[in-house]
Order: structure tokens, then sequence, then C-alpha cells
């Protein structure tokens, strides 16, 4: 169960471009997952925190030289708002994402982390907050931080370089994803598809860079175009690659926690449906305030930037039902022996 599969580049390769694989990898896939983990869906109640960074990615529409952002940032009091409101909805998993905002210092993440695990204990916290140094890793963990989302972005060096500017380092990211597996996080790591530049061989060189770290979550979602970055030029990714990828990811990483994202969602009014039954069985959604949804704008057109966070639990409860899955209340931790 806990075993990772590899596979040749050769068939990767034909997985990765071949939509007439679509159909049984995705049957392969939801085998793999139902044996696991049952037709469950674990919620990830996602707080957008802050929405300045101090890096400038190309793709990214919060970098720090996108001037056209109203820039945010929630108050210890506005985020346990958000947590009471997620714990009442039946989420047993915060989330707290941000740009790299260096106003928060590590005092204050630890401060917010032992807050939410002191008042709802039965909660998993995830951070989601960009590059750290060990020692602010491990503070944040020995605040009672569970897991840590980080993507890799992309494992060719070159590829790496045609998406951020000077200065950010592929090398020291992914030392970051290690430090974190050392320190004992859940760790998740994960790649844009279709990002600008990106090929074939550079998707295979992420899935072995993830085979190397076997992390417990990966998180996948098309590259959706963002009209004030450098890449504005750049059509935004696809949809059904995306959804052979996650099949593939489930095929490789039978035990894995696997979102179907916003992204997706975004791409397809029916994308994480889709991704679900592609194999995924995570779906996070949104939990900020309102008024501050539209400003976390990572890329164009964002779904549920509208909505109370009441009703886009009512509206999943249904779009799962109907895929053929059931939302289930836990803290949804990996099913893996190490
Ligand atoms: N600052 C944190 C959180 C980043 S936002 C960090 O560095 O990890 C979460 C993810 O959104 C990123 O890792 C990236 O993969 C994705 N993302 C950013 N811009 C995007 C875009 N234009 N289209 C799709 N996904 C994007």
């Amino acid at each position: 169960m806990n075993q990772i599969h590899t596979y040749t580049d050769q068939q990767l390769k034909i997985w990765i471009e071949d939509q007439s694989q679509a159909e049984s990898l995705a049957v392969r896939a939801d085998e793999i997952r139902r044996s696991i983990y049952g037709t469950d869906v674990y919620l990830r109640g996602l707080i957008e925190f802050t929405n300045y960074c101090k890096n400038n990615c190309y793709y990214c529409g919060i970098r720090c030289g996108n001037s056209q952002v109203d820039r945010y940032r929630l108050s210890r009091d506005q985020i346990m708002d958000c947590c009471e409101e997620g714990y009442r909805l039946g989420y047993r998993t915060i989330v707290l994402q941000g740009g790299e905002d260096p106003y928060y210092k590590d005092e204050n993440i630890c401060r917010i982390v032992s807050d939410i695990k002191k008042r709802y204990p039965d909660c998993a916290v995830t951070l989601s907050i960009g590059e750290k140094s060990r020692a602010s890793y491990q503070a944040y963990f020995d605040a009672g931080a569970d897991r840590f989302l980080l993507r890799e972005e992309t494992s060719n060096e070159g590829h790496y370089r045609k998406l951020h500017p000077e200065g950010m380092s592929m090398t020291r990211r992914q030392e970051c994803l290690f430090a974190l597996k050392e320190i004992g996080f859940q760790v998740g790591a994960g790649f844009m598809v279709d990002s600008p530049y990106q090929t074939t061989e550079d998707i295979i060189a992420d899935l072995r860079f993830l085979e190397k770290l076997q992390p417990d979550m990966i998180g996948i979602g098309p590259y959706v175009t963002h009209s004030d970055t450098p890449f504005a030029a750049y059509p935004s990714g696809s949809v059904d690659k995306t959804l052979r990828l996650i099949s593939i990811l489930r095929i490789m990483f039978p035990y894995v926690l696997l979102p179907a994202t916003t992204a997706l969602g975004t791409m397809d009014p029916l994308g994480r449906e889709k991704g679900l039954k592609a194999g995924a069985n995570v779906i996070m959604p949104n939990l900020s305030p309102t008024d501050v949804r539209k400003k976390y704008s990572l890329y164009d057109n964002k779904i549920c930037t509208g909505e109370e966070s009441a009703q886009c639990r009512d509206c999943l409860e249904l779009r799962v039902k109907n895929a053929g899955y059931r939302i289930v209340t836990s803290r949804g931790d990996v099913k893996r022996v190490y």
C-alpha cells in the first residue's frame, strides 16, 4: 500500500501526452483510490491570510511587481473567526496560505498556529507560506503545525529559471521540502500543468523528483493566465492533461492525498468533480472572508470568490455526491505506514 510504482520515461510520456489513455488511466486510478480511501473526500478549509508577497514569480498574480493588486492582511482575530466558521461547517483541517509576507514574524505564525490547536485540538493545521529557514519550520512544527504545502513548481533548473527571477533558487526550494520532511511535517509538493515553457520531459522530471521526496500530498492544477503578469500572453493549461496526471499520480503514489484543485475548477465548471473521478480525494474550499477573496488572485477568474463559506460547503456536498463520492468530517491524514 505504501509502495511507489515506477514507470519508464517512455510509458510516462505516452500517458502524459495521449488523451486516448485517459479513460483506462482514470479507471485504474479510481480502483486504487477506492481500495485505500474508499469513496471518502477530505475537506481542507483554506484561509488566504495575506496577499503581500516579497517574491516576483512571473506566473503569479500576487507577485510583488504587480501594482494592480489591492493588498490585505488578516489579523489574528479575523483568522480565528474563519476557523470558528470552518469548524462549525465540519472542517477538521485548516490551511493557512499566503504570499511570502515578512510582516508575519515566526512568533506571529507560531502564536496563530498554537491558538488554533488550543481551541480546536481535533483539527490539523497546514501551513503554505513559502520558503523559510529550517529553524523557522522547526518553530512552526513545535507550535503544533501538522502539515506544510510547498510546491516544487518544476524540477528542471532551466525551466525554473524561465518561471522565476534572479535570486530565487530551485535547489533551495527542494532543500526546504526535504527539511520539512525531516522535521516531521506531512509534506505536500506539486507543480502547475502547462506552465509556460513546460515540456513533457519537465513533467517527467517532476515525477522523478516526487519519487525521491515521497510526499504525503501532491497538489497539481493547470497553469491559469493572469493578465497583469509577464506571462499574460501565455495560454492557460489543459484540463484533460491535468486529469491524466492526477490519474498517473494516483497510480504511482497509491497512498497520496491528491486535491482536485480550485485551478481545475476554474478552467472547467465540472473540473473538481472530474478530478475526483480521475483519482483525487481532497477538496480545499475557501474559508477566507468574502470581502478579501477576490484580492487573493493568483490567476484570472478564480471560482468561489463571491460566496459565503457556508454556501461553498453546501455546493460542494452536492457536487461530491453527484460525482459518486462522499465528504467525510475527519482530519484526513495520509494512510501510510512508515
Ligand atoms: N507563497 C506560497 C503559496 C503559493 S500560492 C508558496 O510559495 O508556496 C500556491 C500555488 O499556486 C503555487 O505554489 C503555484 O503553484 C500556484 N499558482 C500560482 N500562480 C498560478 C497561476 N497563474 N495558475 C495556476 N496556479 C498558480
